[in-house]
């Protein structure tokens, strides 16, 4: 069986890319940049935990929504490290966002984040309506691919067909900017902080004979990664937040 090798202008093949991003995350530094990412958010958990052992409804403090901008700042020092070390250049740059026509995975926790920062802005109210047009919409697009039970699972085979039918729809993210840069980019989700291209930008439109294969270096989904995920998944649940399964339902749910 021949094996085609993608190999990118720097003549590595994408697994040793993986291999140079593992070999980065490895670090110590790196470890320690994490590390700075789990403690405020660990903090922010045991603070709302504190409050609901005290008999408090649970509800966000301003000291856990600083607890979780510390925990950002931090995630992109981590992000910019790992790629730094793996002598990755990314393509993405300001006012790149053909790839902000999909549908981001979102916690419930970074809904409510990225809503909280919608409302300070004069544009605001009107893009969280915009993000319950579109969960209205995908909604429809969703039941055409998987019939009146949808799973809300992004693993599910029906709903990674219907995103990709909305991708191919071309609807700006409600958050996208007229200027083409993200409109709430601190409170922009994990999921868009982590998802990095190298080849062509225009491998990111849907009609793009890349647009499936194109690389993905994976700068994210490491165990000890993981934990922030599970973490901010904590923070959602002891805050009883509804789940959401990408950022215009997730937004739709807090307007
Ligand atoms: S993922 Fe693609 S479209 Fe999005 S910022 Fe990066 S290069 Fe640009
Ligand atoms: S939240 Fe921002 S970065 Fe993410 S898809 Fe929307 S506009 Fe793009």
């Amino acid at each position: 069986m021949v094996r085609l090798r993608v190999v990118d202008e720097d003549g590595r093949s994408s697994a040793q890319r993986g291999q140079d991003l593992h070999r980065a995350r490895d670090r110590d530094e790196a470890r320690a940049n994490l590390a700075a990412v789990l403690t405020p958010l660990r903090e922010a958990q045991r603070g709302i935990e504190a409050a609901i052992a005290k008999g408090h409804k649970p509800a966000p403090s301003e000291q856990m929504w600083t607890l979780l901008d510390r925990a950002y700042e931090a995630l992109d020092t981590y992000l910019a490290d790992l790629l730094n070390e793996a002598a990755i250049d990314p393509a993405c740059g300001p006012r790149c966002s053909a790839c902000c026509t999909d549908l981001p995975p979102i916690l419930p926790i970074e809904a409510l984040r990225m809503a909280r920062s919608l409302r300070r802005q004069d544009q605001g109210q009107a893009r969280l309506q915009r993000a319950v047009e579109q969960a209205r919409a995908f909604r429809q697009v969703l039941l055409a691919h998987t019939g009146p039970q949808p799973k809300l699972d992004g693993t599910e085979p029906g709903y990674r067909e219907a995103q990709l039918a909305w991708r191919r729809l071309g609807h700006p993210c409600p958050v996208l900017g007229d200027d083409g840069s993200c409109s709430a980019y601190e409170a922009r989700p994990l999921s868009c902080r982590a998802h990095v291209h190298i080849e062509d930008p225009a491998h990111c439109e849907p009609d793009s004979p890349r647009f499936l294969i194109a690389e993905r270096p994976p700068v994210w989904g490491h165990p000890r990664e993981c934990e922030v995920e599970l973490a901010l998944a904590a923070i959602s649940k002891l805050l009883e937040l509804p789940q959401a399964p990408n950022l215009q339902w997730g937004l739709a749910g807090f307007i």
